[in-house]
Parts: structure tokens; C-alpha cells; sequence
């Protein structure tokens, strides 16, 4: 299983720095995206990752998350739930607050979004802290959902977010 992300890959995800506050270094991974075959290079590793998980649903964050996290869902034939920016979503959500690299937020989740027993992928482009998929895996386990893994394009590994999300196993495709 291909498990690490080419130097291509790496190659295009770009630094921003001060973005969006001072002091923050943001990976920009819209170069990746408009590279067609780099796109899809990258959609691949968490197809490989997820497909021996064998999950019903791809949980993606908003807003990068749904990139990689919809795909990986149609290849699957997975579905897929979004975890939102709260006042997104249109029905009955549950709502969990937590604390970004650069700020303060609160995601939701549609209330019959996941079904207990239901397992779980949760894919977003970055780990930071982990305050965001810390919050998106409260959500999945007060539905009753099984996290089965926690998949990111992008790991800032001396932010030290896989902590957050204990006992759920992580995987990142590219390390800084
Ligand atoms: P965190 O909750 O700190 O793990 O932050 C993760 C979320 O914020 C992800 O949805 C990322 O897209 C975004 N994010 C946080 N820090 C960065 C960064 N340095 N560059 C790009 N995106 C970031």
C-alpha cells in the first residue's frame, strides 16, 4: 500500500506565511488540486488507506475535507457526511466546540447523519492541533458511529493533534 505522499505532491502544496494571522505558516493545497494528476495522486492514498477499513461513511470536514473525503466516498460507494462550520446545515444538528491553530469554532453534524454501529473514516487535508477532528469524533461517537481511522493529507506533526484524538488510529500521508 502506498502509504507516503511523492515529493510531487509535497512539491505542490505551498507555504503561506502569516495566513491567516501572524505566525501562522498555511498549507496551501490549491496548487495539488488544479494538478489534475496530482489531484487524483493524491485522492488515491486515502482510497488505498481507507479501503481495507471497509467503512459505510466518510466523514470529511468543512471545507478541504470534502474534497478528498467525496471522492473517496464515490469510489467506496461509501456515503458521506459533511461536518460543518456551524449554521451550515439546514436540519436538527448536534453542535461541539473547540479550540483552532489560529482562533476559536464550533462544527456540526445532521442528527440522523450516522447511524449507531455505523463505521466510520473521518478525512480532512490537515491535523494542527486536532481540536477540529477531536471535535468532528465526539460528534461520530454521540451518534454512535465507530471511528475506525482518522486520515489526513497533511500531519503538523509538532502540534502533536494525533494526541487529541486518542485511541483512534491516525494516518497522515505528508509530515512537516
Ligand atoms: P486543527 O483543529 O488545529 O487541527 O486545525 C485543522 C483545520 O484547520 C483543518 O481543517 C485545516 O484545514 C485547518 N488548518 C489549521 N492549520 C492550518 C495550516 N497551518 N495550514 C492549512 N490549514 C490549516
Amino acid at each position: 500500500m502506498l502509504q507516503v505522499a511523492s515529493e510531487r505532491i509535497a512539491n505542490a502544496v505551498r507555504d503561506v506565511p502569516d495566513f491567516p494571522k501572524p505566525g501562522i505558516i498555511f498549507k496551501d493545497i490549491t496548487p495539488l488540486l488544479s494538478d489534475g494528476a496530482l489531484f487524483r495522486e493524491s485522492i488515491d492514498l486515502f482510497l488505498r488507506a481507507c479501503e481495507p477499513l471497509k467503512p459505510d461513511k466518510i466523514v470529511g470536514i468543512d471545507a478541504r475535507g470534502f474534497l478528498f473525503g467525496s471522492a473517496v466516498a464515490y469510489e467506496l460507494g461509501a456515503g458521506f457526511v459533511p461536518v460543518r462550520k456551524k449554521g451550515k446545515l439546514p436540519f436538527q444538528t448536534k453542535e461541539t466546540s473547540y479550540t483552532l491553530e489560529y482562533g476559536e469554532a464550533t462544527v456540526e453534524m445532521h442528527i440522523d447523519a450516522i447511524a449507531p454501529g455505523e463505521r466510520i473514516v473521518l478525512v480532512d487535508d490537515l491535523l494542527a492541533t486536532g481540536g477540529t477532528s477531536a471535535a468532528a469524533a465526539k460528534l461520530i461517537a454521540q451518534a454512535g458511529g465507530i471511528l475506525l481511522e482518522a486520515q489526513f493529507l497533511i500531519e503538523l506533526e509538532f502540534l502533536e493533534g494525533r494526541k487529541l484524538l486518542e485511541p483512534a488510529p491516525v494516518r497522515s500521508f505528508l509530515k512537516y
